[in-house]
């Protein structure tokens, strides 16, 4: 049997859970079971991370080669838009179906479904905040080609400290003229679109509440110049780019939701976005656990699988008690979000802790490889340089620390 058929997934135990909660949910109300359409997507996009993301990721890894083949393909089977509401030609899913794709897309390869995952970084921000006519043209222009959004909000001197955005946006007449420079963009280099957010208020001092607007900007326009590739440790298919903007014009119609309205559209969008990073590092973290346990059973010191020495085989429960918990801290955080209730603090949790799990479970599995999980010819290494960034990206894990402290003190005040 071909080793990826042997591979116990996260469906394994999410069937397990629907089968055996189904009839328990209709007396209590707790429900762990998958709908027929989620079972379907979730097969959907498992199938295609076997076909289509696995075979190619080595030679994405090696070459830093941009995966269009791979977009492409993704896009023409709608699996790039199922986060886009149906009034705009997607499938309308909400954080919690979007979520379970994409724990299998990043299965198969983080640094290829960054790509999709950016992408929809880049989007969020018009879904949430766009007019119609926004959406029908921005969203619209995904929904028709392959093309791909960007998400730029970090700058060379400011990254978790979004008070420190130095590039301005200021209006003169019907356009806004934007200067500055952006660092660190997913997708910068190909996107055909994206989310900016620049400081407009005069004053400096200006709280962030006022003091940044959401701008979406075109890659084409004059005054946008994309940088080099960066060379990053991995998920080495991406594309980050720094971009600087030189007095590029920007018809008010562009402006997202309203002036002043900026900081509050980019914490919107991470509400949304965080959830399914965490989703991604549960792929990753997944894939680790198989590829360790396979490795478990077919390698041999003194004399016996190296799984039946207790200290490998613990390691492998302790990866799996991560990639188990860190699943069910995303699909609540993603529940919590789509019943249309606050899920800041559920988010950052599942982030940080799946970011860890992650890399917990990529240097488990290096180990467990011994001297081969060191080298390029066996897929682990990929894993743990893939699942560093996890814990940079879409706010660093010490920030998730911060908004998570934050929220247990404030609850706290009730308990004094
Ligand atoms: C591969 C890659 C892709 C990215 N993609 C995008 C993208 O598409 N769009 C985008 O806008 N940005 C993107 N980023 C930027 C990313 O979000 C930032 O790198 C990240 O938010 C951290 O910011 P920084 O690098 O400026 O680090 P800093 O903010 O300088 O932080 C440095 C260190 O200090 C810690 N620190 C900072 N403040 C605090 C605090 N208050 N308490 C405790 N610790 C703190 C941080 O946790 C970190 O360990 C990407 C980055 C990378 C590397």
């Amino acid at each position: 049997m071909h080793s990826l058929q042997r591979i116990s997934r996260a469906s394994t135990s999410i069937r397990a859970f629907a089968s055996k909660y189904e009839q328990s949910s209709s007396t209590n109300g707790f429900n762990f079971a998958l709908s027929e359409t989620q079972l379907e997507f979730q097969e959907l996009a498992r199938k295609f991370t076997r076909e289509n993301i696995i075979p190619v990721a080595a030679e994405h890894d090696k070459t830093g080669k941009f995966p269009w083949e791979v977009i492409k393909k993704a896009h023409s089977l709608g699996l790039m838009q199922g986060h886009i509401p149906e009034e705009y030609g997607g499938m309308g899913f909400g954080v919690f179906d979007s979520s379970i794709v994409t724990e299998e897309f990043f299965y198969g390869c983080s640094g290829i479904c960054s790509v999709f995952e950016t992408s929809k970084l880049g989007q969020t921000p018009v879904i949430i905040a766009g007019t119609h006519e926004q959406k029908k043209k921005y969203i619209g222009r995904v929904i028709e080609e392959p093309i791909l959004a960007a998400y730029a909000a970090t700058e060379p001197g400011a990254g978790s400290d979004t008070n420190g955005i130095k590039t301005w946006a200021e209006k003169k007449g019907d356009e806004w003229i934007l200067n500055g420079q952006k660092m660190w963009i997913s997708n910068g280099g190909v996107a055909d679109w994206y989310f900016v957010l620049a400081r407009t208020h005069p004053d400096p001092k200006a709280p962030a509440s006022k003091a940044f607007t959401g701008f979406i900007v075109e890659k084409q326009w004059k005054g946008v110049t994309v940088g080099r590739k960066e060379i990053n440790m991995g998920q080495k298919a991406a594309d980050t780019r720094g971009i600087t903007f030189e007095d590029v014009r920007i018809p008010k119609e562009n402006v997202l939701r309203s002036e002043g309205d900026g900081f509050k559209i980019a914490m919107e969008t991470l509400d949304v976005t965080r959830t399914p990073v965490a989703a991604a590092a549960v792929g990753l973290a997944q894939r680790c656990l198989d590829e360790a346990s396979k490795y478990a059973l077919e390698r041999k010191a003194f004399g016996v699988p190296i799984g039946q020495h207790q200290a490998v085989a613990f390691m492998l429960a302790d990866m799996a008690v991560g990639v188990e918990t860190a699943r069910l801290a995303y699909l609540k955080a993603a529940w919590q979000y789509d019943q249309g209730t606050r899920n800041t603090l559920a988010a950052s949790i599942a982030k940080s802790y799946a970011s860890d799990v992650a890399n917990k479970c990529a240097t488990d599995a290096v180990q467990i490889f011994g001297g081969n999980g060191y080298n390029s010819e066996y897929p682990v290494e990929k894993l743990m340089r893939d699942a560093k960034i996890f814990q940079i990206y879409e706010g660093t894990s010490q920030i998730q620390r911060v908004v998570i402290s934050r929220h247990i003190l404030e609850r706290a005040k009730s308990l004094v």
